[in-house]
């Protein structure tokens, strides 16, 4: 849409989780040399992109190399795409929690480019599991990285990615998924019923639970998150948020979408709305999947 670009930074993986394909079909951990990706955001930048997506299968593991030899982590690249005049918006992801590091935390904090908005997969409530998918954390060390995150950007928006019914997942492995996305509260859940990548080793696990109860777990969570993304939508009711419009509704009381800083999607109607401009707008109703908003 010439309003928002997606930049590359690696390639491949280096995590082997027992359920993806990844690592076997895109090979090993390739990260892009750092003046290439810098040229590319300005170029964007310089046919007026507004936002750039930065994209790797685990982008906090970016490992790059300047001219002189030196070696940059995610956040000294960001660090420096931050600083790229003209560029108003940084999103990025897939972040993998266990290479989530604290100068990126602080990067975020300082920086009023880089969008609060974090995807952080989880995969699963149980630790038990967790060991079984090969994730490398504990639930307790995902609930303490999500809180140091919480505490140092509060107005964060937290996204994750829940697996339901990996093989050898129990009732009570499941609840404790429930129970932890019901105290997280996470602003948006990607939820997918487990299904075997031939050739990964998942796919050869022993797995007692029926369909039937795969897919009641899977409901069960579906509902409890769709009653807390309801909650938290009706809180916006009212609030003045900034959003770069970003394209053409399909209904014609709100003709133009547009984007929040935490990645939500909202439908506006207002005077003189231009596609690619930032707006203030209020919010005048919301619904599960979408916020509706009059410019101000
Ligand atoms: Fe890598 Fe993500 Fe696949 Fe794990 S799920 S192996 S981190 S691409």
């Amino acid at each position: 849409n010439h309003i928002s670009g997606f930049v590359s930074i690696m390639r491949g993986c280096n995590n082997f989780c027992t359920y993806c394909i990844v690592p076997y079909t895109r090979g090993r951990e390739r990260s892009r040399d750092v003046e290439s990706i810098l040229n590319e955001v300005a170029d964007l930048v310089a046919k007026g992109y507004k936002e750039v997506t930065l994209l790797g299968q685990n982008v906090n593991s970016y490992k790059g190399e300047d001219a002189e030899g030196r070696r940059w982590d995610f956040s000294d690249l960001i660090y420096r795409i931050n600083a790229i005049d003209g560029l108003q918006r940084i999103r990025f992801m897939t972040s993998h929690p266990k290479d989530l590091s604290d100068e990126l935390i602080e990067v975020m904090k300082h920086s009023r480019k880089i969008c609060r908005h974090l995807h952080l997969p989880l995969q699963s409530g149980s630790s038990r599991i967790l060991n079984l998918m090969n994730r490398k954390y504990t639930k307790e060390q995902y609930l303490t990285l999500a809180a140091k995150i919480k505490e140092a950007i509060p107005d964060i928006s937290l996204t994750t990615d829940i697996i339901v019914g990996f093989p050898g997942e129990t009732d009570e492995d499941f609840e404790q998924t429930l129970r932890l996305v019901q105290d997280t509260r996470f602003d948006l859940l990607f939820t997918f019923l487990y299904s075997p990548r031939t050739g990964t080793p998942a796919a050869s696990y022993e797995d007692n639970a029926s369909p039937q109860d795969k897919q009641r777990r899977f409901e069960r969570l579906l509902k409890t998150q769709d009653d807390i993304v309801a909650e938290k939508q009706a809180a916006y009711q009212g609030k003045t948020l900034r959003l770069l419009v970003d394209g053409a509704a399909k209904g014609p009381d709100y003709p133009y979408t547009a984007r929040t800083e935490g990645n939500l999607l909202v439908c506006v109607r207002g005077e003189n709305i231009q596609i690619g401009e930032f707006i203030q707008a209020e919010i005048e109703k919301t619904s599960l999947r979408c916020l509706f908003a009059v410019k101000k």
